[in-house]
C-alpha cells in the first residue's frame, strides 16, 4: 500500500515538468509504487539490484526500456572494466532531466568511485557530493537542499553541482509552483523542513548542526530566497 503524500518529482512528471523518474525503492515499495504509475497511465520498467529496486516511470514504453537499458550500461558489471565510460550516465542524467551542470559533477564523483573523495579517501557519497558542491555555491539556497536532515525528498530529484546552481534552482521553482497547485499546506511544510540546517558526517549520518562529529559536512540552509 503507497500511502506517503505524492513527493515533489511524482507532481513534476504529472506536470510535464520531469521526463521520466528513476526510484530506487526496496523491492516491495518498488511493486506498488510501479503499480501506482502504471494506475496513472505511465509506463515502467523495474531493474532488481537484490536488496533494492530501481523503478523508471516515464511517459511510453520505449523510453521506459531506454532507461533500463542506459542504466544496464551505466552499472558496474560483474567483471570491473578497465576504462570509466561516462556515456550511458550522461544518457541517463539527460533522460531525467538533469541540467547538463549537474551531470558533470556526478560524472567526475562516480569516475573516481562515488565513495571516493578527490584526494582518494574515504567517505560516503553524500558527504562527497555535499561538500563538493557546498564548496562550489557562493551561497546555500535551501530550494537546492536535497540532503534533509529528516531525509525528505526535496524538490529537486538530482544532486545539484551547487547549491545555487541556477538551472536546479530554476527548475525547483517550476516544482515549488506545481507542489503548491496541488497541496499549498504540505508545500509550506516541504519548504520550512528542507530551510534548516543539516549536518553530514564523513559515513553519511545526517543530524542537526550541535549533534554532528566536528569533521561532518555542514550545510547551513535558511529561509528560502
Ligand atoms: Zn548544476
Amino acid at each position: 500500500m503507497w500511502r506517503d503524500p505524492t513527493p515533489p518529482e511524482w507532481l513534476a512528471l504529472i506536470a510535464g515538468l520531469k521526463p521520466a523518474l528513476r526510484l530506487l525503492r526496496d523491492p516491495r515499495r518498488a511493486r506498488a509504487e510501479a503499480a501506482a504509475a502504471a494506475r496513472r497511465g505511465f509506463a515502467v520498467a523495474l531493474h532488481d539490484l537484490g536488496d533494492r529496486t530501481i523503478v523508471y516511470v516515464a511517459r511510453t514504453p520505449a523510453a521506459a526500456r531506454a532507461l533500463h537499458a542506459l542504466e544496464g550500461q551505466a552499472l558496474p558489471g560483474p567483471t570491473p572494466r578497465d576504462r570509466f565510460d561516462p556515456a550511458p550516465h550522461r544518457a541517463l542524467g539527460a533522460a531525467l532531466g538533469f541540467p547538463p551542470c549537474c551531470v558533470d559533477a556526478f560524472v567526475a564523483r562516480i569516475a573516481r568511485g562515488a565513495d571516493v573523495t578527490a584526494t582518494g579517501a574515504r567517505a560516503h557519497e553524500d558527504f562527497i557530493a555535499a561538500s563538493e558542491a557546498a564548496a562550489r555555491s557562493a551561497r546555500l539556497d535551501a530550494r537546492a537542499n536535497v540532503f534533509a536532515v529528516d531525509r525528505t525528498s526535496g524538490w529537486l530529484s538530482h544532486v545539484p553541482c551547487a547549491f545555487d546552481c541556477a538551472p536546479s534552482l530554476a527548475y525547483a521553482d517550476r516544482v515549488i509552483a506545481a507542489v503548491v497547485a496541488h497541496d499549498a499546506a504540505g508545500a509550506a511544510v516541504l519548504r520550512a523542513r528542507l530551510a534548516a540546517a543539516v549536518a553530514i558526517a564523513p559515513d553519511g549520518t545526517r543530524a542537526a548542526p550541535a549533534a554532528a562529529p566536528a569533521d561532518a559536512c555542514v550545510l547551513a540552509f535558511g529561509d528560502p530566497a
